[in-house]
């Protein structure tokens, strides 16, 4: 199956997923994690109805974003971002999703503060240490948050997370289910609102749907297989 076929199907199993839910459609929006794909392949994905994109790399976001300037589309970056890199970042991007450290905070609102300008952000939890290497720990997500919420620059949206793979999708449901709480909790303490849970990738996106997820990130479900 073609690119255009593949997004056409995602998007109807969120519609699906969404109404078994009781929620709308139109509250969840796919992204399509694009690492590792051409220009051309992004493209197909864009003429297909697809208007926002995730990139891990920063190096490799550097090359492709700017051939691909003429779309009107939206640029995540989801992949663990390096201090060294934000420079960058701040440049290329419309949100940082994968903020999980206390200096990484720091760095943004410096760099960002220069540029005159005022980026939205997710911060990135881990729910199985073991199992994911960046994220920031549970404990540490109030106080984290708080850095954020006092980082001028920088808008909180709400919470990113990548799930230990369990072939059985029902098995991630938990972990889903766990991020919505840790979100509602900082609503809560906070008294601010945070409407976005990223969350779902191509063999679970339709329970992350039914357990709220505001953004699915989407790749091989669009592209087909990676090669890493
Ligand atoms: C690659 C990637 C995805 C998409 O993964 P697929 O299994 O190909 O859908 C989602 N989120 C992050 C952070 C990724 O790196």
């Amino acid at each position: 199956m073609g690119i255009r076929e593949n997004v056409e199907k995602v998007l109807k199993q969120i519609e699906e997923a969404a109404l078994r839910a009781g929620r709308r459609p139109e509250e969840v929006k796919l992204l399509a994690a694009s690492k590792t794909r051409t220009p051309q392949e992004i493209k197909e994905a864009y003429e297909a109805g697809v208007k926002l994109f995730g990139e891990n790399r920063v190096q490799e976001a550097r090359e492709k974003i700017p051939q691909l300037a003429d779309l009107k589309a939206q640029w995540h970056m989801i992949g663990h971002l390096q201090t060294n890199k934000v420079k960058y970042a701040v440049k290329l991007f419309d949100c940082i999703e994968s903020v999980d450290r206390e200096g990484l905070v720091e760095e943004l609102q410096k760099r960002l503060s220069r540029e005159g300008k005022v980026m939205p952000v997710l911060i990135e939890v881990k729910l199985s240490p073991e199992e994911s290497k960046h994220g920031c720990l549970p404990q540490e997500l109030p106080r984290l948050t708080e850095k954020v919420l006092n980082s001028p620059n920088l808008k909180l949206k709400g919470l990113m997370t990548v799930p230990p793979y369990f072939e059985d999708p029902e098995k991630v449901r938990p972990y889903f289910a766990e991020l919505r709480r840790l979100r509602d909790e900082l609503q809560e303490k906070f008294k601010v609102e945070l409407p976005e849970l990223s969350m779902g990738m191509s063999h679970d996106f339709p329970v992350a749907v039914e357990e709220g997820a505001t953004i699915v990130r989407v790749g091989t479900a669009i592209f087909g297989p990676r090669n890493y």
